[in-house]
């Protein structure tokens, strides 16, 4: 040792700490965790290398590494979502399934997106994303994607019906969120809107007689996000075909087939079955994608989208491509197993981790509750489900640790909603309840900590 610390003095090399050493140092460890250990691990090579080329002590490593790191204060954090909303639009609607997750890493590089490996070619972008789309969908000619949902309805605004009008049912007249309206929308094409019928009823004589020679389309909205109830009455998409104009219809919601879940939700083939020409859709609600709009339908309508010169400024990236179609060819995606997870299995699952917690001195129990889809789909529909209740002043101190966690208030309970939790991130869960004890509850925590000493090991 005496031996090899002299050889240390002499070779400047040697006093650079090794990398596992610096690691261990509890601001890299804890940034470890917060950023991937191979982006800290770069970090602190380059301190290693600083040293190397005698720019900075030997001692200072860690030090320069920390100083390095990039600041997050500002970044997007992960958040378990444990609101019971499965499409929760604050937190980024979709989560995406693994096979998307590891596609978009695929596709982070220089990718085949526009090219043909066969011939050298330029090709058609994202073919192989709306060959997936197309397959999912048999009924659609063809598909075209885009940056969104509204992104989707502005293009078919502007490239079938700028100057011209766009018949909609006055029930149909629907704000999205945020204070961004469909009307609004389409109006800022350039296309007028025509309005037709009530609020609350509408028939295919209401749209047949204002169809005429400056028809751009007909637009069926699907009111995802509300309903309206009682003495109500909407032509169906079937009822407006043939009165001479296209029909364009916006499912929002993004399902493409039949789901038995949500037998009321209205689905893509479903509708350009029915008879619609176009159908619009976003690809993170209910396909449980990357955020995206989806066109899909007649040939020439779809190419007439495709070819405006609009649709070049509303292109997605290859990113969302690689995503969209991992989710069409992938595994089922979150957003599908949490629609179908068993209200058996969610009660389960709150029970064991009520009662984990409960070990511990924490006010936990297991109830059932009701959660929803969100994010403009289902209006009305409850999911029967189950959930860890929590006194109130846990709501904050999830949101605030170091593992963010949304729980939802609900009769004076911080209510944790399994149904939109994968159980693969329970241990998560409960690990972030542990450490918000001492913030929701300090005389609990004070208690549990003197309940932990005295439990047998
Ligand atoms: C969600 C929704 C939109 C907007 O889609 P984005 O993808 O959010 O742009 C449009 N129409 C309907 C019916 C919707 O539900």
């Amino acid at each position: 040792m005496e031996h090899r610390a002299s050889a240390v003095a002499t070779d400047p090399r040697r006093l650079v700490a090794r990398t596992d050493a610096v690691l261990a140092d509890p601001r890299l460890a804890d940034a470890a965790l917060r950023l991937g250990r191979d982006l800290v691990k770069s970090v602190v090579a380059d301190a290693q290398q600083r040293v190397r080329s005698g720019e900075i002590e030997p001692g200072a490593v860690a030090d320069a590494a920390v100083a390095a790191l990039p600041d997050t204060s500002a970044r997007l954090r992960p958040v378990v979502n444990a609101t019971g909303v499965l499409l929760h639009t604050n937190l980024g609607r979709a989560p995406l399934s693994p096979a998307a997750m590891a596609a978009l890493a695929a596709a982070s590089g220089t990718t085949d997106v526009e090219l043909d490996l066969a011939t050298g070619q330029r090709s058609r972008r994202g073919r192989s994303a709306l060959a997936a789309l197309k397959a999912a969908v048999p009924a659609a000619e063809a598909a075209h994607v885009v940056n969104n949902g509204a992104a989707a309805l502005v293009l078919a605004a502007t490239a079938l019906a700028a100057g011209k009008e766009i018949i909609v049912s006055r029930g149909e007249m629907v704000e999205i969120g945020d204070g961004f309206r469909i009307p609004d929308l389409l109006v800022s094409t350039g296309a007028r809107l025509r309005e037709v019928g009530t609020t609350n009823r509408t028939t295919r004589a209401d749209y047949a007689a204002a169809v005429g020679p400056g028809t751009g389309f007909i637009l069926k909205v699907h009111p995802s996000n509300f309903r309206i109830t009682g003495f109500t009455r909407g032509a169906d998409v079937g009822e407006l075909r043939g009165l001479g104009a296209p029909v364009v219809a916006d499912i929002g919601s993004g399902l493409l087939r039949a789901e038995p879940v949500l037998p009321d939700e209205p689905h893509a083939h479903g509708w350009l079955k029915a008879g619609a020409d176009v159908v619009t859709a976003s690809g993170d609600k209910l396909l449980g994608g990357p955020q995206c709009g989806l066109v899909l339908g007649r040939a020439d309508l779809v190419r007439t989208l495709a070819r405006h010169p609009l649709a070049r400024a509303l292109r997605v990236d290859k990113l969302t491509l690689a995503a969209l179609e991992a989710t069409l060819r992938g595994p089922r995606t979150p957003t599908h197993e949490a629609l179908h997870a068993a209200p058996g299995v969610l009660r389960e699952r709150a029970g064991r981790l009520a009662d984990g917690l409960r070990a511990d001195g924490i006010d936990a129990r297991a109830v059932d509750c009701e959660a929803a889809v969100g994010g403009g789909g289902a209006p009305g529909v409850t999911l029967p489900s189950a959930a860890v209740s929590l006194p109130e002043a846990y709501a904050e101190a999830l949101r605030g640790g170091r593992h963010a966690v949304l729980g939802r208030v609900e009769g004076g309970r911080c209510l944790l909603d399994l149904r939109t939790v994968p159980p693969e991130a329970d241990t998560a869960l409960t690990d972030a309840v542990r450490a918000a004890t001492t913030t929701a509850t300090p005389t609990t925590a004070a208690t549990s900590a003197a309940a932990s000493g005295t439990r047998a090991r």
